[in-house]
């Protein structure tokens, strides 16, 4: 299988070849040049499977430059009960009425980013030392991102992380959980400024191209084609576990952000799967349910992005969107480069033209959009009918999901994060602070390794320097 970008560039490469790679040198995302078709007698033998075992069949057909030995043993060693909690890893739940939750948040972070981040952690290993080469992530987080790859990547040879947080301004949980972490080559950097100043410093740093390169800076952000691949693997083990045959349909509905998770089932829906509607569930921060519903994607400006009670859904563009984009537009690279590189370098946003909106609806694409308000209420009414506390996040899920349900389509939600780490949100719903996993209790006194600094990238680049040398 060969990769290409979104935006033309077509030197094939190998999945090892982009791995390690952010965005395309052409500033496209990458994609495989084509899905793999999963034909029924395929389809039929995958769903006795388990997970490492479907996950091994389906990133098979996109990694072919990793011997299938060693592919399996960094699934096998991944995707365990240890890991994730239970042997099922992405067990569901019925919540009545036809609807479902797929846990994915059962991982050491207890968000859905665990799933894709955790395979990406022994990837990278795996593929710097096969390279005899190292790897200094540099990232910006404003809590589930960053504290996903720190417990990914803790303790992996060849590889070290910087994180740059805003100083004081995530939730102590999040900060509890970043800054307990005593590995040597996790360095937390909390920054005296706003998660965009970290951003900043991030570019600034990767935009000194000697820097980067004498210093092998990288990235594992949510463009990275290897998590969304890992990302498919659970689609497909959440239909089986919802229906009895594959003749059946299923829906889902995803909280989304940066379009990550449900272009994931944009991309098992195209190797065919047999679902019926991909749901995109967005907070006050509508950009992708604006465009469902209009064919216009208009980026917000920073004075327009929201901060919500479900945060990790707070975005002003889509970071993952152009890959559909691509795909929609019958994968005219052209095209591509004319809305995202023209129309949004020169103005905020673009329209389809008639004829792609035409072509929208064989995506099956749908949405809506959930408020502060609607997440109390979906919290409360889901814990009243079942007795299940979900998070805010999933609540956005839950609650488009029932606007989406159709008659005889199980609807899936996935829910993307575990409700402790959203304490407040749940107090204010339902008058309790929600159970903690055994794992996290009492982090919050744990030792801290975290240092304080100005948002100065000289001072980050010095930082870097003399840990790296
Ligand atoms: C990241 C995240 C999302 C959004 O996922 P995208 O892939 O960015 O669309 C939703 N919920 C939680 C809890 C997250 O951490």
């Amino acid at each position: 299988m060969k990769y290409v970008s979104t935006r033309g560039d077509a030197t094939p490469r190998a999945f090892s070849d982009i791995l390690l790679e952010g965005l395309a040198p052409d500033g496209g995302l990458y994609l495989p040049e084509r899905y793999p078709h999963i034909d029924a007698a395929t389809l039929a033998r995958w769903r006795s499977l388990s997970y490492p075992d479907l996950a091994f069949e389906i990133l098979s057909l996109y990694i072919d430059d990793i011997p299938a030995a060693d592919l399996r043993g960094l699934i096998d060693k991944t995707y365990t009960a240890a890991i994730f909690g239970t042997p099922e890893i992405t067990p569901l739940k019925a919540i009545g009425d036809g609807l479902w939750l797929q846990a994915l948040s059962n991982g050491p972070t207890l968000a859905f980013k665990d799933m894709a981040m955790q395979l990406l952690g022994n990837l990278f290993e795996y593929e710097l030392a096969r390279r005899g080469e190292r790897l200094n992530v540099l990232g910006a987080t404003s809590g589930d991102t960053g504290s996903a790859a720190e417990y990914a990547l803790r303790g992996k040879r060849g590889v070290n992380v910087f994180m740059l947080s805003p100083h004081g301004r995530m939730s102590p949980f999040q900060q509890a959980q970043m800054f307990s972490l005593q590995d040597a080559n996790i360095h937390n950097i909390a920054i005296e400024g706003v998660f965009d100043d970290c951003q900043d410093i991030v570019k600034a740093v990767s935009n000194d191209l000697d820097f980067k390169r004498r210093h092998r800076i990288g990235t594992v952000n949510s463009i990275n084609w290897a998590r969304l691949l890992a990302q498919v693997v659970y689609y497909f083990a959440g239909y089986f576990r919802a229906t009895r045959s594959n003749d059946e349909q299923v829906s889902f509905a995803v909280p989304s952000g940066n379009f990550g998770n449900i272009c994931a089932g944009h991309v098992a829906r195209s190797m065919g799967l047999p679902i019926r509607k991909l749901v995109a569930a967005t907070n006050e921060n509508d950009v992708l349910d604006e465009f469902f519903r209009t064919g216009t994607y208009r980026v917000r400006a920073a004075s327009e992005t929201h901060e919500t009670s479900s945060p990790s859904m707070d975005i002003s563009k889509a970071s993952n969107f152009e890959r559909f984009v691509f795909d929609l537009v019958g994968r005219d690279a052209a095209r591509v480069r004319e809305l995202f590189a023209q129309r949004l370098a020169q103005g905020s946003a673009f329209s389809l033209s008639a004829a792609e909106r035409d072509r929208l609806p064989r995506f099956g694409f749908a949405s809506g959009r959930s408020t502060h308000a609607d997440r109390v209420a979906t919290i409360r009414s889901v814990f009243d009918a079942c007795g299940v506390t979900i998070d805010p996040h999933t609540a956005d899920g839950v609650k488009v999901a029932r606007e989406q349900q159709e008659p005889g389509v199980p609807m899936i939600v996935l829910e993307t994060a575990q409700p402790a780490k959203f304490a407040a949100t749940i107090v204010e719903a339902l008058g309790v602070e929600p159970a903690r996993p055994a794992a996290q209790r009492g982090i919050e006194a744990l030792p801290r390794r975290c240092v304080v600094m100005a948002a100065d990238a000289g001072a980050v680049k010095r930082f870097i320097e003399a840990r790296v040398a």
